[in-house]
Parts: structure tokens; C-alpha cells; sequence
């Protein structure tokens, strides 16, 4: 049978969403199964690079005492903080060319989604991408949000459901279940 990421077409996108060593086994907001998602994501990226499909890759970029962190009051522990271990994408992964998309760099709020305040969407439109196929951390935070905005901006969104994985089991269940009522397709498969 036919691997998914065979249909990467022109006019496709890649997104990973915040593939970083903080999120994955021993990172400071460690997300189970996280690294299991590396080599589905790699078999991706040779297959976007392969056809010329433009691979975007997502980082949660802090600067310490963040909003988000909870001594601050929010809902996180200390992660991802610039520049730091932690924030680097998981050393399994095989990015070759790629944009990075930075965001959890403001002072006054966190951004979940890769579209909230980049100009992600406009770099878009202009390489001429209408559909993005996604995977990466968290499939019920980032993920979630990133998709979500996606049809918002009029992007078909493809959730690769294999190369995701959730914080939390039930809120993974809930969040592929508004994604797909909003209008994502679930992709299953490698
Ligand atoms: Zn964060």
C-alpha cells in the first residue's frame, strides 16, 4: 500500500510542530511516546525534500520566567527556554532545509499556535503553499491550536495522527475530535 506521505504534492506544505529535546524522554515537559514519533517524521521530511515541498519547523522559544512557567502563574513547568539544551529540536530528527517558526518569545503572553502573531500564514501565500500536512508536540496543545488557526487562514490541514502525541490521553481524543469537526482530515498511517 501506498505510504501517506507519497501524496505530498505541489502546493503542499511539511509542519512540525515544536520537535524538541524539552518535550521528548528526559526533557523538562516530557511527553510520552514523543520520540517514537521521530522516525515517522523523518520518513516526511525525505519525502518533502525529495519533491521540493517546503518543510516549516516549529520551536517554543522562552525567555526564563515566561507566563506560561508556573512560578509565573501558568500552567507549565520551566521549558523549551531560548537558546538553551532543551529548546534544540530532538537530535533524531533530520531536517535538512527547513524555516524555523519561533514563537514563545513574548513577555506578556504564550503562543500556542504557529500562527499566532509569526506572519506564518502570509509566508504561505507567498511560497504558494494551500495545504499543510502536521505532526509534533503536543497533539492537544501546539498541535491543537496550530491546526485549528490553520482553517481559520483558509489552509486544508492534514493531522498526520501517528507522528503526534498527546500530554494528556483524553484531551488528545477531545482535540482530534474538533479538529476533525473543524474541518482537518486525520491522516492514518506512517
Ligand atoms: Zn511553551
Amino acid at each position: 500500500m501506498a505510504e501517506p506521505y507519497e501524496k505530498l504534492q505541489r502546493g503542499d506544505g511539511l509542519l512540525l510542530v515544536d520537535v524538541q529535546r524539552d518535550f521528548c524522554a528526559g526533557g523538562r515537559l516530557a511527553v510520552a511516546g514523543a520520540d517514537e514519533i521521530v522516525p515517522l517524521l523523518n520518513n516526511w521530511i525525505t519525502a518533502a525534500t525529495a519533491k521540493n515541498i517546503p518543510v516549516y519547523a516549529s520551536r517554543d522559544w522562552h525567555p526564563v520566567r515566561h507566563p506560561s512557567f508556573q512560578e509565573q502563574g501558568g500552567k507549565w513547568p520551566p521549558h523549551c527556554l531560548a537558546d538553551s539544551d532543551g529548546a534544540r529540536f530532538h537530535a533524531g530528527l533530520r531536517l535538512q532545509e527547513w524555516l524555523a517558526i519561533t514563537k514563545g518569545v513574548r513577555f506578556d503572553q504564550d503562543q500556542y499556535s504557529v500562527f499566532d502573531q509569526t506572519g506564518f500564514a502570509v509566508q504561505l501565500r507567498r511560497e504558494g503553499v494551500r495545504r499543510l500536512w502536521v505532526g509534533g508536540l503536543a497533539l492537544d496543545v501546539c498541535v491543537f491550536a496550530s491546526v485549528m488557526d490553520g482553517l481559520q487562514e483558509g489552509f486544508a490541514m492534514q493531522l498526520i495522527r501517528q507522528a503526534t502525541r498527546p500530554v494528556n490521553e483524553k484531551d488528545g481524543d477531545e482535540s482530534l475530535d474538533r479538529m476533525a469537526r473543524a474541518g482537518a482530515i486525520i491522516i492514518d498511517g506512517s
